[in-house]
């Protein structure tokens, strides 16, 4: 029996609350398998720095860094708005990523069946909708040097390494390789030489990778296209801001934020999250959907663990609890047979992944 180790952070608002249904529904999947977990949770966030000063405590860090892969809920609030920055809790987020060196995040965009109405897009439009956004993380116009601003002026510089855009590149195009094996790269290089040099090295990259294929678009007909057919993308590779805006925009193609995963990655440690926040509007009332969280385990469970067999039984327990009616109050709208709160939605979907 192989024993797997979960950093689990909590995080905070719905954090707890989405988090719990996400380890319910592993251990009722490993319960299938011959692998089992072994969790230990880690503070980061508002609650980390309400109880230790920091909003990344070292520990944190330590904790991830010897686990197989971190489930991450949700951080930040209201409550801790008006700390300094360097106090606040998505400054933890950022500096935890950076540690990490979680490069390539990676968004997948698929549209249920079942919730094709509850997309502001015409049915015929995203039907079938199953895109996959890899977006540079590390590196880019939020990182780049100089910037800086004065009263009258403010700067930053969008910068790209040859490195830092072939690692990216061969990860867009391994993950293409596993799905339609079509790579489109996004840039904006009719205007910006950073661009044209990300242009030519993914070319490069590219070469190594016969069976995929490539194409070039322009960041600005992008956002167009994703709204005029986007049925017409496989894999999305994006730098930094360009996947920031680009991601955000296809993943509202599909209903509700609570549906949407996401996974972190890069030469150690995964981090698997929702694409959501920590929701404090809804938080305490068992009312979040726990879907995000629990797609997001099971990215986990395919890209850092290598269980595809089990990705596969969460997947499908996801689509038939939603097929069968199940919604949580955020789709109530949509097609509901039953509206469930959080805790109901873990358990349905937690059953039917352990058939
Ligand atoms: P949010 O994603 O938390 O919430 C936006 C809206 O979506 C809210 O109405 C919320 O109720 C709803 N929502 C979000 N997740 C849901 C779910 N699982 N089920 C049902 N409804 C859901 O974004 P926000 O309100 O802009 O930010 C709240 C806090 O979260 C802020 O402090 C922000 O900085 C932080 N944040 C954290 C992360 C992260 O931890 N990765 C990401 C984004 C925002």
């Amino acid at each position: 029996m192989k024993t797997y180790k979960i950093a689990l952070i909590k995080g905070d608002g719905i954090g707890p609350e989405i988090i719990e249904e996400a380890v319910k529904v592993l251990d009722a999947v490993a319960s299938c398998f011959d692998f089992d977990f072994e969790y230990e949770e880690a503070l980061m966030g508002g609650c980390a720095y309400d109880i230790t000063g920091d909003p990344l405590p070292k520990e944190t860090i330590n904790i991830s860094l010897n686990s197989d892969a971190v489930l991450f809920g949700a951080i930040g609030g209201s409550k801790w708005d008006s700390l300094p920055r360097e106090k606040r809790p998505e400054s933890g987020l950022l500096k935890f990523r950076k540690e990490l060196g979680v490069y390539a995040n990676l968004r997948p965009a698929v549209v249920y069946d079942e919730l094709i109405n509850a997309s502001s897009l015409k049915p015929e439009i995203i039907m079938g909708v199953d895109i996959m956004v890899i977006r540079e993380l590390i590196g880019g116009i939020y990182f780049g040097e100089p910037k800086g601003r004065t009263e009258d002026k403010g700067w930053n510089t969008m910068v790209y390494t040859r490195m830092e855009i072939e690692r990216i590149a061969h990860q867009a195009f391994k993950i293409a390789q596993k799905r339609d094996k079509r790579v489109c790269s996004i840039d904006k290089a009719n205007v910006l030489d950073v661009s044209q040099l990300w242009r030519d090295v993914v070319t490069e990259i590219s070469k190594q990778y016969p069976d995929v294929e490539l194409s070039h678009m322009y960041v600005d007909n992008a956002a167009m296209q994703l709204i005029l057919n986007p049925r017409q993308f496989d894999v999305m590779l994006t730098g930094n801001i360009f996947g920031d805006i680009l991601s955000d925009e296809a993943s509202m193609l599909c209903g509700s934020i609570g549906l949407l995963p996401s996974a972190s990655v890069g030469e150690k440690i995964g981090v698997y999250e929702p694409i959501h926040g920590s929701a404090p509007d809804i938080a305490g009332q068992g009312i979040a959907n726990p879907i995000a969280t629990i797609a997001s385990a099971s990215m986990m469970l395919k890209h850092a663990l290598s269980e595809n067999a089990a990705a596969k039984k969460i997947d499908n327990a996801i689509k038939r609890t939603l097929k069968e009616g199940y919604r949580t109050k955020d789709l109530a709208q949509y097609d509901a047979k039953e509206v469930c709160s959080t805790s109901e939605m873990g358990s349905i979907i937690a059953n039917y992944a352990a058939k």
